[in-house]
């Protein structure tokens, strides 16, 4: 890992109260970066901050479908740290359902939170960082289904699409204020949104036994397994950091092999 990357960088991490949030807070954090680490889940977003200790990281409750609550993270990190350097729009909610028995209220929901949560982050910290000036980064988290449509997510890649358009479009939006606008897309990463995914499947008749559905998925990653969080983060750390400074619009695959455009 190379060290200090963000050196004194300030981060706002939406559903950093889990999985690959958690991981992008705690790489921030070791790399030199003050962390807002927010999320739905006010106790698990408040352990993390507690675990990364220190003065280098608060948690605040923040639900990415409102706009009062994105502001309000935004403007904790402001008060704590003193502006905000790169806002990770990370939150993100999966189903598994086939193609024909989609339902208007789960299309709205995974919408919800995936695209209109990102289009809020994003609007949010643009707003920040063009009123403090200096520029930014905006790093949001894409998938492979923001590149392929799977029919047993077919709402999901929905809105993984969604966020690699309002990647590309806030990278151009926003070119002449100095922010720059990337995405990052893994693949198969083992966290609780996997074994939410693995019991739906199951409950379909889709599989046939727990964690099936994560071995059949997975069979194709040319690296030959599962990605944990630490796997995608160092790539998130990157994207936030001065490294990526000439690096706007692109949605990077961090995926072991999977989707290669
Ligand atoms: P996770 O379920 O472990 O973590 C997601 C976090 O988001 C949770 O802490 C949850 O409380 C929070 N959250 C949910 N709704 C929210 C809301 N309305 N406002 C704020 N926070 C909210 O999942 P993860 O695997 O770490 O997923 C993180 C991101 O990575 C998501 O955008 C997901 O779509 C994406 N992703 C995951 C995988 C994978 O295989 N796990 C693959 C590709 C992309």
């Amino acid at each position: 890992m190379s060290e200090g990357r963000v050196r004194d960088k300030v981060c706002v991490v939406t559903g950093a109260g889990g999985g690959i949030g958690a991981e992008i807070c705690t790489r921030l954090a070791s790399e030199g970066a003050r962390v807002c680490a927010a999320d739905i889940d006010e106790s698990a977003v408040a352990a993390i901050a507690e675990r990364i200790g220190g003065e280098s990281a608060v948690s605040t409750r923040c639900d990415v479908t409102d706009r009062g609550s994105v502001k309000a993270a935004i403007e904790r990190a402001v008060e704590e740290f003193g502006r905000l350097d790169v806002m990770y729009n990370n939150a993100g909610i999966s189903q598994v359902k086939r193609l024909i028995d989609i339902e208007e209220g789960e299309w709205n929901r995974l919408m919800a939170v995936n695209g209109l949560g990102v289009l809020i982050g994003m609007q949010e910290a643009a707003r920040q960082m063009i009123a403090q000036g200096g520029g930014g980064k905006i790093v949001n988290t894409a998938s492979i289904a923001g590149k392929e449509g799977f029919p047993l997510f077919a709402h999901y890649c929905a809105t993984k699409f969604a966020v690699v358009a309002l990647t590309q479009a806030g990278a151009r939006a926003w070119a002449g204020e100095g922010i720059r606008v990337n995405a990052f897309s893994p693949g198969v990463v083992g966290t609780q949104l996997w074994e939410q995914l693995d019991r739906e499947f199951l409950e379909l008749g889709e599989t046939e036994r727990a964690g099936q559905a994560l071995e059949e998925f997975s069979e194709g990653i040319l690296l030959g397994r599962v990605s944990e969080p630490e796997d995608v983060a160092g790539l998130a750390v990157f994207l936030g950091s001065d490294e990526a400074d000439y690096i706007t619009g692109q949605t990077v695959q961090v995926d072991g092999g999977m989707v290669f455009h």
